[in-house]
């Protein structure tokens, strides 16, 4: 197959033959499928030629693989304004050793989560989509956030011309940082709206504005048309990719592991969007063995890579790592329709059962074929334990999120003995939870503000405050929207002005 083949294709199979640039304005299928690539392309280049490269230039290399229908000089001037100096260092993913592990830290974007690494570049491949497909309509992103998602496009996104962002998060479901920083967002087109309920409420409602074909005609006699910025966007996933190839290749030329040697990845996991562009890097040829997706109490993820059954009936619960506070993980869709064979119709069954029941199991053949993947899942006493003995032990502190990760790669170490070198996901600054860290490693915080406790963070590791948490010190709030779930569409209307 050549390159100009590719084309993407909804896993529920109600559309194929789209260009890249297509699936990424779409964003999600009108079936309420997602789009996959018609076949994984392969790494052309050579370990030994990534290994000197910068990350635009791998980015290049990878990302136009897979968005076949954009020109060298669009791809490169999405990659180059994009990774720019709103990331803190040169190196845009720098890896940390720390207690024999590689922390892949993809937080140095301009909102310190990794929500950055691919919402710095998806306006710039949305934009020129709209260019190369001749919209004149305005693009309205629709996006549901867990907590990090929603400040980060808002970030790509605002006083971005022809476009407007709407974001849905659940009140008191996230951090007080990550909360400061979405209703202190400035831009005109931007709107952040608490919703009163969880995240999957949020990312459900938001399914389902796209999936009304009223309400799109209603849209489109306006002047607009939906786009989405989450994970279910092939658009973020493409740019995710990247940073595994990157990360394999900087071990490479450090020496730490020979040109063909296998490595490990443990992604902290919520939508299944991070560890899912790890497999696809996986399938294009990086030597990886095993990819582990670590849970923190929400383990739905752990449960299905045990059993074969996804079962969503549980209780939902808060928890320390509020950006991995998921039950129903959508790009997980992506991968059960790999594992059926990209039978769409399989992978329709299962999703419509989803809808129904709340629970699927799959066939023994398509968990044979995701037998790459392991399952693990922390507690929040161990996840605060492991983010304590790291720091006590190392001096690096971690995140909440990473520190899922890490206590589910040292249990699978322990359990399994692989010592396969491991590149783990650290998916946010620990200032972005200052206090939740803080608590972990030096006990109760009692009623201190959360910006003494950031001080207070910034005197035990000497790790300077970021940028983007001095930016909401002192910010006034712009956005006090509240809504149900029920309500979503209608606010959506409202905003809008239809
Ligand atoms: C979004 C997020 C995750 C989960 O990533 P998915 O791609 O949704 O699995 C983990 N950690 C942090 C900090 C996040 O913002």
């Amino acid at each position: 197959m050549s390159m100009a083949n590719l084309s993407y294709q909804s896993t529920r199979g109600g559309e194929c033959g789209l260009t890249a640039s297509q699936a990424i304005l779409n964003g999600l299928a009108e079936d309420g499928g997602l789009y996959m690539p018609s076949f994984i392309p392969k790494l052309e280049i050579s370990m030994d030629k990534l290994a000197e490269m910068s990350y635009q230039e791998t980015a290049y290399e990878v990302m136009r693989l897979f968005l076949t229908d954009y020109t060298e000089e669009e791809l490169k001037h999405c990659i180059n304004s994009a990774y720019d100096s709103k990331f803190d260092t040169e190196e845009i993913a720098p890896l940390r050793e720390a207690d024999g592990a590689y922390y892949l830290e993809l937080f140095h974007g301009s909102t310190i989560a990794f929500k950055d690494m691919a919402l710095s570049i998806l306006p710039y491949l949305m934009t020129t989509a709209a260019k190369k497909n001749h919209v004149k309509n305005e693009i309205v992103i629709l996006t549901a956030t867990s907590g990090d998602t929603g400040k980060a496009a808002m970030a790509g996104f605002a006083d971005v011309p022809g476009t407007r962002i709407l974001v849905f998060y659940p009140k008191g479901g996230v951090s007080r940082v990550q909360e400061l920083q979405m209703v202190t967002q400035k831009g005109d087109n931007t709107a952040v709206i608490a919703i009163q309920g969880n995240f999957d409420d949020a990312q459900t409602g938001v399914k389902k504005i796209f999936g009304n074909s009223e309400f799109g005609k209603r849209l489109a006699e306006k002047g607009y048309q939906l786009s989405s910025a989450n994970s279910i966007n092939i658009g973020r996933l493409v740019p995710q990719v990247v940073y595994y190839v990157y990360a394999y290749a900087k071990l490479v030329q450090k020496g730490t592991i020979k040109n063909g040697e296998e490595i490990n990845i443990t992604v902290p996991t919520g939508n299944f969007g991070n560890i899912l562009a790890a497999y696809l890097a996986k399938q294009m040829g990086l030597p990886v063995k095993t990819l582990i997706c670590a849970s923190n109490e929400n383990k739905v993820l752990y449960d299905f890579f045990q059993t074969g059954t996804y079962d969503k009936r549980r209780e939902f619960i808060l928890t320390s790592s509020p950006s991995m506070d998921i039950l129903i993980s959508s790009n997980l869709e992506r991968l059960i329709y790999v594992s059926a064979g990209c039978d769409a119709e399989v992978n329709r069954g299962l999703m419509e059962e989803l809808g129904k029941t709340g629970a699927y199991s799959i066939t023994e053949a398509m968990r044979t074929k995701m037998a790459d993947f392991v399952g693990g899942y922390a507690t929040e006493s161990e996840n605060g334990a492991e983010i304590k003995r790291l720091f006590d032990a190392t001096g690096y502190m971690i995140d909440t999120h990473t520190g899922v990760a890490s206590t589910v790669y040292r249990k699978y170490v322990a359990e399994t003995g692989d010592l396969t070198p491991t590149v783990i996901a650290s998916t946010a600054s620990p200032y972005k939870f200052s206090h939740s860290v803080m608590e972990a490693v030096y006990g109760d915080q009692g009623d201190k503000d959360e910006f003494t406790i950031i001080d207070d963070l910034c005197k035990v590791t000497g790790v300077a405050v970021p940028q983007a948490v001095e930016e909401i010190r002192n910010a006034e709030i712009r956005h006090k929207r509240v809504c149900d779930a029920e309500t979503m569409e209608s606010t959506v209307a409202e905003i809008l002005g239809l």
